[in-house]
């Protein structure tokens, strides 16, 4: 038996139950969380390898991979870009979710939207179609809810033990960094997870790519994170018994993640 797969299979020895539908359906995969393709190079943090049964490794692939382009896009760090990978990542999604794909074409009317939206200001003398902005489809957004919660499931298992259920209410959200708001919703959302982890790899260091809070409240079983991707992607998500937050607003049922159709 190769080294790899004696590997693997002492890994779930340990993890027999996927972490990601509820605790009950045996693992029978060692799946990334975030995806590798959300790094420069497809290298990802070393220890974030969850024990996943194959229909919620495989079922989440598409969402995943939507996942990853958005993150490499969003992400301006110079250390961090990957061109060759980044290309492939568009291929991809442009064969498989069409629809997904940043709108290079804005028009000016959209541009003008937006920026009045936001109170920014083209620069003196700048025709809107020169303004360096692309839209994202609504529809992104639900892959990135999905991807949220696979990662809120994985988080839950990595720092409590325990699989995440549908006895559980989930919340989450996501941004781009440095658009209005974002930072001072990410001091309050840090400033209840005290708890701060850098993802590293032993002999690779993989940087500013990936780096995440988390906090609990042990009376009220609430768990969430606050995760930033290099200088791009800031995404949350948190988790509460359902009877606890059924009727607020935004949260709903935590259901098993399967990319959306
Ligand atoms: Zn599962």
């Amino acid at each position: 038996m190769g080294a790899a797969k004696k590997r693997r299979e002492a890994f779930l020895r340990e993890h027999p139950w996927c972490c990601f539908c509820g605790g009950r359906v045996p693992a029978t995969t060692e799946d990334h969380v975030p995806v590798r393709a959300a790094f420069a190079g497809k290298i990802g943090p070393e220890g974030f390898e969850f024990p996943a049964c194959e229909a919620c490794n495989r079922g989440t692939a598409g969402s995943e991979q939507v996942f990853a382009l958005y993150v490499r896009l969003f992400d301006r760090t110079e250390e961090n870009y990957d061109e060759r990978h980044t290309e492939k990542l568009i291929r991809g999604v442009r064969n498989n979710y069409p629809d997904l794909m940043p709108d290079a074409n804005l028009t000016a009317t959209e541009k003008r939207r937006v920026l009045r939206n936001f109170g920014w200001e083209r620069a003196r003398g700048a025709f809107f179609d020169e303004v360096p902005m692309v839209g994202i489809p609504d529809l992104v957004a639900q892959h990135m809810a999905m991807n949220a919660r696979k990662l809120l499931a994985a988080l839950i298992y990595r720092h409590t033990g325990n699989a995440l259920n549908e006895e559980s209410g989930v919340v989450s959200g996501w941004s781009q960094q440095g658009l209005p708001g974002v930072d001072e919703a990410h001091n309050v959302l840090a400033g209840g997870m005290p708890q701060l982890v850098i993802g590293a790899r032993v002999n690779t260091t993989i940087g500013d790519q990936f780096s995440y809070r988390w906090g609990r409240n042990d009376p009220e079983s609430l768990f969430g994170y606050a995760a930033e991707f290099g200088s791009g992607l800031f995404i949350f998500a948190a988790a509460a018994p359902w009877d606890v937050v059924a009727d607020r607003d935004g949260w709903s049922r935590y259901v098993a993640p399967r990319s959306p159709q």
